[in-house]
């Protein structure tokens, strides 16, 4: 499989540093509250390169953290009267409703920032040996000139990221780029003992710490959005490489960003959604599948038009999956046939199609093409005299590589209601009775009612509802 590594800006063959099992970290979110569409992605892109490496054969061990102490967490905690450990709590478990219905897997941990603070702390007291921090008056920074690899992963000289990020001034720190390790008391904030004084952590030595601690000096996956390369994961590079004298991350991978109607999401605009927002008008699934129709690396575009195509998409998938299901349970049993030898064939090299795309730095817009085409194929080839063996294999192909994807594969409600019911029962028995004129009209009531049927060989079924 190949990536795209933003460290060395080039497609590179994945290799995991242990032969049988994936070391990946990617940053979670700060819980102050619901997560926006923006989080969503790299939670379910980096969820879809997970699966892969285990559809693969890869044991992965994943860690995503809950940043649960910082400023907006302590300014959201006064607002709302609560204490910020109460805050985390709250936005920690809808956290995971969102994930869960966006169908995003627990990690292997999720560690949380208040519950580290030891590594945390030791950490800091490694770099303070080595001579790249210093403390003052109870605040520590990191000491960006000594570490001369800074500024690596975003590839810029150290004067252009000076020019392009809005620093404040601050005669304490010796260069404009150094940040801060640990941050000095201020009454009314959460605090932890420390050599430096009471204080609390600095957002980027959490996820350094963390990395350590849960997965060891030098990990295989970095990620995280494409908005976190500088500052973030070049300061977490500089924290961990310069207490290690190792590589940190073989691969950082990054996601791009989403667009709300072609414009930059932000809430002054006024286009700014969380994911349960959203989830109240459209299936989480939709959002999930919306997600994967373009390449990780390119802007998203997030629109009602693209998540209407987005729902008929994942029902065109439903859809074949229930008329598979529905032929299965009346055809005759059977391997096979060689008649069916061709088709299988086709089906065999979609597989191969869906896998070259995934292998191709994770394609994920191809992928789903390639199980379109099955689908395709499938309304094309399978019919009521079909062989078992061949229906059978249709079905869990789509599974197994809806499954890769994390779409397709829920049980999905048939929302098939009793007065539906009944009246597809009246007109089964009109049309025993030959009184094709009732039928008709039960047909048309049906449909006025949003539900199109299909009668079949094995009787009456809804197509859609
Ligand atoms: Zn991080």
């Amino acid at each position: 499989m190949k990536l795209y590594n933003t460290l060395t800006r080039k497609k590179e063959e994945f290799k995991p540093i242990d032969e049988k099992e994936v070391k990946m970290y990617s940053c979670g979110p700060t819980v102050y509250n619901y997560f926006h569409i923006g989080n969503a992605r790299p939670f379910i892109i980096f969820d879809i390169l997970r699966r892969y490496f285990e559809y693969t054969g890869y044991k992965v061990n994943f860690v995503q953290n809950f940043t649960d102490i910082d400023d907006k967490m302590i300014k959201k905690a006064n607002e709302e009267g609560i204490t910020v450990k109460e805050l985390a709590q709250k936005y920690i478990d809808e956290y995971f409703v969102d994930a869960k219905g966006l169908g995003i897997r627990e990690a292997t941990v999720h560690p949380k920032a208040t519950e580290n603070i030891d590594a945390i702390i030791e950490l800091i007291k490694k770099l303070e040996d080595k001579g790249l921090a210093y403390s003052v008056e109870g605040d520590v920074y990191f000491n960006t000139q000594k570490f001369k690899e800074y500024g690596k992963l975003s590839q810029q000289s150290i004067e252009d990221l000076k020019m392009g990020s809005r620093i404040e001034v601050d005669n304490r720190k010796k260069d404009a780029m150094d940040f801060v390790l640990w941050k000095n008391h201020k009454p009314g904030e959460p605090f932890w003992e420390s050599p430096w004084g009471k204080g609390r952590p600095g957002w980027h030595i959490e996820c350094s710490a963390m990395v350590n601690k849960y997965l060891g000096e030098t990990i295989d996956i970095h990620s995280g959005g494409k908005d976190l390369v500088f500052p973030h994961h070049e300061n977490e590079i500089a924290q961990s490489e310069g207490a290690n004298g190792k590589p940190f991350a073989k691969y950082w991978i990054h996601n791009g960003f989403i667009n709300v109607d072609n414009e930059k999401m932000s809430k002054s605009a006024g286009n700014f959604f969380t994911v349960r927002d959203i989830s109240q008008k459209y299936d989480y699934e939709v959002i999930r599948f919306f997600m994967l129709s373009a390449h990780y690396r390119s802007p998203i575009n997030f629109s009602a038009e693209l998540m209407e195509q987005s729902k008929n998409g994942l029902d065109r998938i439903y859809t074949c999956i229930d008329n598979l299901e529905h032929l299965k349970g009346h055809a005759i049993e059977s391997e096979i046939t060689n008649g069916e030898k061709e088709f299988e064939n086709r089906l065999i090299d979609l597989k191969k199609k869906f896998i070259e795309a995934m292998d191709d730095d994770l394609n994920t817009a191809d992928a789903i093409a390639a199980i379109f085409d099955i689908v395709r194929e499938v309304n094309l080839n399978v019919n009521s005299s079909s062989s078992e063996g061949i229906i059978d294999m249709s079905i869990s192909l789509i599974k197994e590589l809806g499954n890769v994807l994390g779409i397709g594969v829920r049980e999905r409600e048939k929302n098939v209601d009793s007065d539906v019911q009944e009246l597809i029962e009246k007109r089964q028995q009109a049309r025993k009775d030959k009184n094709w004129k009732l039928a008709d009209e039960i047909r048309y009531k049906l449909k006025d009612m949003g539900v199109t049927i299909e009668d079949t060989p094995q009787g009456t079924k809804v197509v859609h509802k």
